[in-house]
């Protein structure tokens, strides 16, 4: 794919004007007020190529809390630490069910369905748990280092009242021990998910984050291999399957790239071999994605023409 006939600057200059006319759109998540309190007119674009270039719009250096597309570093470290057997404990099929539901549960024997629903989040979480000596620092140190943006944090706000109105979670996590699918103490490993929520970056760090997986698993920005070629794949692979939960056919259908979205709004993509991306717009849709973010995705995947399809 040649991106050298693209005028980047002037697609995200029409996808900002377009996004901005429609502000408004959509619900912020309101579980909790440090999200429920974010206005409806923020939006910010930004990509990464394969040689670094950053180009990006709006308000691409606001910070925001990134939420569930942390389950994509999470993932990456849990696969890093004990590769395949991840598998005999986390399945690799869409749910068609929301982010949070319990359901399959049940029937699948505490064996999630993927590990980017809640319930394989916190099977993963597990994993790093039982296999970094200090998790907490090991994440940030990931994100930092990927995103090249020393300081990332969490937002400690976001992370208690996470805790206090974790309630589904918190049967989520109890509900997969009973299976002895999680190992650890369950308070220390919801503690793990609750931060990961709850770090902050912007749309520049985020798409940084992520470019190891457009570049086969090679990251530029710390200028280290962070998985196998193979391994980027497959993590692209599951976030095209799964990354959006119950909206995962239809951004293959509209956007075409594998994508991981939260409900602080922010979705990162990625376009295999020539660039990753973010998009951040609060306004939720009824699948707990971002309404407008992907409504750029869709446009952006229009008007460049990329797609893995
Ligand atoms: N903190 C949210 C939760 O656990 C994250 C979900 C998401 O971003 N989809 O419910």
């Amino acid at each position: 794919f040649d991106i050298s006939a693209l005028d980047l600057p002037d697609i995200l200059g029409t996808i900002n004007e377009e996004v901005r006319a429609r502000f408004g759109e959509g619900k912020v998540a309101d579980y909790i007020d440090a999200l429920a309190n974010v206005p409806l007119d923020r939006f910010g674009m930004a990509l990464v190529t394969r040689d670094g270039t950053v180009h990006e719009v709006g308000d691409s250096r606001e910070p925001f809390s990134i939420q569930s597309i942390s389950k994509v570093h999470t993932l990456t470290m849990a696969l890093d630490a004990i590769g395949d057997a991840l598998w005999d404990r986390v399945d690799r099929e869409p749910s068609g069910d929301p982010f949070n539901s319990l359901i399959q549960l049940e029937y699948e024997k505490g064996i999630p369905r993927n590990p980017f629903m809640n319930a394989g989040a916190l099977v993963v979480a597990d994993v790093i748990l039982s296999n970094y000596a200090n998790p907490e620092q090991a994440l940030l140190e990931f994100m930092r280092a990927r995103s090249g943006s020393h300081d990332v944090g969490a937002d400690e706000v976001v992370a208690k009242s996470e805790r206090e109105s974790g309630f589904r979670n918190i049967a989520t996590a109890n509900f997969i021990r009973s299976y002895g699918n999680i190992e650890n103490d369950v308070d220390a490993v919801l503690d793990f998910y609750f931060l990961q929520c709850s770090l902050s970056m912007n749309c520049v760090d985020l798409a940084r984050s992520v470019q190891y997986l457009s570049r086969g698993g090679y990251c530029d920005v710390s200028r280290t291999r962070v998985v196998s070629w193979e391994l980027a794949t497959r993590i692209n692979s599951l976030m095209m399957t799964a990354g959006t939960y119950d909206a995962a056919g239809d951004f293959a259908f509209y956007v075409g790239l594998p994508a991981k979205s939260g409900v602080g709004g922010g979705i990162v993509a990625v376009a295999p071999h020539v660039m990753s991306l973010c998009v951040w717009y609060p306004g939720l849709d009824d699948k707990g994605n971002s309404m407008l973010g992907r409504y750029a995705l869709h446009r952006f995947a229009q008007m460049t023409g990329l797609s893995v399809f």
